[in-house]
């Protein structure tokens, strides 16, 4: 008989209900779930009784755009710390995230459950040039080099396959034709459109801000064959695109029908721009900048030594000042793309929140935070917890193991010391994390996280 444990006295967020359970009983049993039961539940003999005292128990969170191969060992814990207990590698070189997926699982590496996509499947030339490129992307030249590179990436036990910027709708459409609904596809789109990606099957799209822009945005603004997404002009043309974006027009409803019809799942990543909704001082402020990882510092290190820039002192979160102009533009083409989440819900669609966290700003773990903060803006707390939980699930094809507080699944729970319906930031006070029925305190694994130098003590 494995190790009961029975959670007495929860505020329940299953991921399923739109309302939480009042007065609810949990009952693990090894690493599952087994039992949920409103009010009293008789404890089986010999279980661990826990009683929560009415604390509010959601389930594990998913962050379902991560890429581990950029953040190093402790942007793993981050997300643990921060109750995510499960991501999907949404980029990465096969054999790179492998070796992180089995050190996981032996217990190597501390984490989350790891779910991947495999390599970034680009056009012939790389859009993502430099270090990154180099860890993530895989270039397919033609229609008769698909089979050759998609099959082992399913034969290594890909859960998703990505397609990137530079592939065109041709080469994306034989894709998701190849792939054969044996795994999700979902992309990074640049020249295919998102609705030319809806109507050849594919079954998510991430980052509302790229990979809709060809769909919703002006017609002289939008990307096709020789966009580079390097560089300022890229960040000047996606900002224009969406100050200009019209959610009527006939296009952006068409698409975002066709989104909600075959419930393709939007996977947001609006934190990507979060420095914009706090400015430069903001963020230098942030607590979260304390645990910028080493891995990141070290790379921006670089880059700021090179362009001799190591003088300013936030050189870990900016290299060069923007405009306050630009800035509150920037923060206005982020509320354009809550507004599309929100059209997207409101229809019916499938929003779930992921986060790219790859990048240096918000950190890993705190970026979903962020993350559910934005999304409780566009569609509510309830429905941006389910984003990146339950919805989040089915977007990986995963409800049978995450997402939900129910009899069959993984006990991977959060236990919040607040109310988290009535102030979305109340999820940050996570009092333990529970992953396969394994309970961990997320204090003691900050606790053991180098602190970024440049955070101001
Ligand atoms: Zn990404």
């Amino acid at each position: 008989m494995s190790a009961e444990i029975l959670l007495k006295n929860v505020r329940l967020i299953d991921g399923l209900r739109e309302q939480p359970i009042e007065r609810a009983a949990v009952l693990i049993r090894g690493d599952r779930i087994a039992a949920v039961e409103t009010g009293e539940m008789a404890a089986p003999a010999g279980a661990q009784i826990v009683d929560l005292g009415g604390k509010t128990v959601t389930p594990g969170l998913i962050d379902t755009h991560v890429h581990t191969v950029t953040i190093g060992d402790e942007g793993l814990k981050l997300f643990m710390a921060n109750g995510i207990t499960s991501v999907r590698d949404c980029g990465a070189k096969l054999e790179l995230v492998l070796a992180i997926k089995e050190a996981l699982e032996s217990g190597r590496k501390f984490g989350p459950r790891l779910y991947f996509c495999g390599p970034l499947l680009d056009g012939a030339q790389s859009s993502l040039p430099g270090a990154s490129g180099a860890l993530m992307t895989q270039n397919v030249p033609s229609r008769e080099a698909i089979p050759a590179i998609v099959k082992p990436i399913l034969d290594a036990g890909a859960d998703s396959l990505k397609l990137y910027f530079g592939l065109t709708a041709d080469l994306g459409e034989a894709i998701i034709r190849y792939a054969d609904g044996r795994v999700p596809v979902t992309g990074h789109l640049g020249y295919m459109r998102a609705s030319e990606a809806v109507k050849a099957g594919i079954n998510g799209l991430e980052h509302i801000s790229p990979s809709v822009f060809n769909d919703v945005c002006p017609a002289h603004l939008r990307f096709g064959p020789g966009t580079s997404m390097a560089g300022r002009q890229f960040m000047e043309r996606l900002r224009a695109g969406w100050l200009g974006a019209d959610f009527s027009a006939p296009e952006a409803r068409a698409l975002i029908d066709a989104m909600a019809r075959r419930q393709v799942a939007m996977g947001t990543t609006m934190n990507i721009n979060w420095l914009f909704r706090v400015g430069y001082e903001g963020a230098a402020r942030d607590r979260d900048r304390k645990y910028i990882v080493p891995k990141i510092l070290s790379g921006r290190r670089e880059t700021a030594q090179a362009q001799g820039k190591l003088s300013n002192p936030d050189w870990d979160l900016y290299f060069s000042r923007l405009d306050q102009a630009i800035i509150d533009q920037e923060r206005r083409a982020l509320e354009k793309q809550q507004e599309f989440c929100r059209r997207l819900f409101e229809a019916g669609g499938l929003v779930v929140g992921g986060t790219d966290a790859a990048i240096n700003y918000p950190p890993p773990g705190f970026s979903l935070m962020r993350e559910l903060e934005l999304l409780a803006e566009a569609i509510g707390a309830m429905n941006a917890i389910r984003a990146v939980t339950s919805k989040a699930a089915i977007a990986l094809r995963k409800q049978d193991d995450i997402g939900a507080v129910a009899p069959g699944r993984f006990a991977d729970l959060v236990v919040i010391d607040s109310d988290p319906l009535a102030d979305i930031t109340r999820m940050r006070n996570i009092s333990a994390v529970f992953k396969g029925g394994v309970r961990y305190d997320p204090e003691s694994v900050l606790l053991e996280l180098p602190v970024n130098p440049n955070y101001p003590s």
